[in-house]
């Protein structure tokens, strides 16, 4: 399938937009995407014609809604390649989707003296909850360690997975490196010593088919809103046998079968028991449109565009006099640098002042910084609507802050 750029650019109404009297060139998709007109439609459309709560109605806004949110559910399943929609749970995002799994699988595992293994690698969002919950059951956290390439460490996995080993969670691409991670390979090695696993796809979503079945991991999560879609939505794939033993987390309206206040609470059946309270039912519909647009674009398509894309830039950023490019050479969808001595900061300041957005800073993956002794980066992401002339633009700007501050 042939990707037409300019049609897909047509599709993003805020790329029009001019920031600082200069077209915006928008390089931080990595942390939030920009959403096609069809996303925005699905959603408004929702609030102006069939907005109403879900679940609890008899009357028809209520079941259509209700209709409209389950077949989203029915989307996501396909677009994981999820054996069932019990599998599939609406979350706000990767963050609640761990969090949800480290409090309600990990509290009612985790023993003293069991251990979680993570990488070097992980944002914050993939480390913190996994840290709070050993802390509550004594529980330790190990790390995969990068080698010098940005790549996982992978000769150190026998060494750290022992027989109180519990659970693997990795992200399946680096958003600061963009290191795609063998993310099969590992759930394998980890399956095979009885490990859990869970793959956080939150950079990896938009840029590929991604098959949970042909991954066998047990968790898959992801943000909406990195996938063209609204913020505040995201889904938490489980596999069945897991999500049926594992206890609610949070309590409230929806998630129960009965309650008495004197015999206590019946949870529902997956994926109800962990959906408590109103749903987001207006980003679940916006959600299901961005779906749709990227399926009928094509994730293959997608991402043979994506990739002559990243070639096309690292070749150009190669040209920068002082630029440091951090990770891998064969990548996904980010690159995160620091120009000579200075500051992400001034970088990104200088940029922003060309209509160029970047991001600067952690990036919430402060171990990783610390791994290459730098405070900040400066990040630029790529995705499905970039052209080689931001491309161009970024390396022009560089060059051109280079001549202004030095290296
Ligand atoms: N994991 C990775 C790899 C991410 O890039 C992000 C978002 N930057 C998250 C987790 C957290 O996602 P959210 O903030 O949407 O919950």
């Amino acid at each position: 399938m042939s990707f037409d750029l300019a049609r897909v650019r047509a599709d993003f109404p805020l790329l029009t937009r001019e920031v600082n009297g200069q077209p915006l060139a928008y390089l931080d998709s990595a942390a939030s995407a920009q959403k096609p007109q069809v996303v925005i439609d699905a959603e408004s459309q929702f609030y102006e014609h069939g907005y109403a709560a879900v679940h609890r109605g008899i009357h028809t806004l209520s079941a259509e809604a209700t209709t409209e949110m389950e077949n989203v559910r029915v989307q996501a399943a396909r677009f994981l390649n999820a054996p069932s929609t019990e599998e599939i749970v609406f979350v706000k995002g990767t963050t609640e989707a761990i969090n949800l799994v480290a409090n309600s699988w990990g509290s009612s595992q985790l023993q003293p003296g069991d251990n979680i293994i993570i990488t070097e690698m992980e944002h914050h969002a993939n480390i913190v909850p996994w840290q709070m919950v050993a802390q509550r059951t004594g529980a330790e956290v190990r790390f995969i360690p990068l080698n010098a390439d940005g790549e996982l460490d992978l000769a150190k996995l026998p060494e750290l997975i022992d027989s109180r080993s519990r659970l693997l969670a990795v992200t399946q691409v680096s958003n600061v490196l963009g290191t795609v991670n063998p993310v099969k390979a590992l759930v394998a090695q980890a399956k095979a010593a009885g490990l859990v696993t869970l793959i956080d796809g939150a950079q990896a979503i938009m840029h590929g088919q991604v098959d949970v079945q042909d991954i066998g991991c047990d968790f898959y999560v992801f943000s909406g809103h990195k996938i063209y879609g609204p913020t505040g939505i995201g889904i938490l794939y489980g596999r069945k046998a897991l999500l049926d033993q594992m206890p609610p987390w949070e309590g409230g309206g929806s998630m129960i079968a009965t309650v008495s206040l004197t015999e206590g609470t019946t949870y529902a059946a997956v994926p109800g028991r962990f959906e408590a309270g109103t749903p987001n039912t207006g980003a679940i519909i916006g959600l299901g449109a961005a779906l749709k647009y990227v399926t009928d674009l094509g994730l293959d398509a997608i991402q043979q565009r994506e990739q002559q894309l990243m070639h096309y830039a690292m070749d150009k950023l190669a040209s920068v006099p002082d630029l440091v490019i951090y990770g891998p050479q064969e990548r996904s969808g980010v690159i995160a640098f620091n120009l000579g001595k200075h500051h992400a900061y001034d970088v990104g300041s200088f940029l922003d002042q060309y209509g160029i957005a970047i991001r600067t800073g952690h990036h919430c993956a402060m171990p990783l910084m610390q791994h290459y002794g730098v405070p900040a980066m400066c990040r630029a992401s790529f995705v499905l609507y970039n052209s080689e002339e931001e491309v161009d633009r970024l390396a022009a700007g560089l060059i051109r802050i280079h001549r202004l501050l030095g290296g």
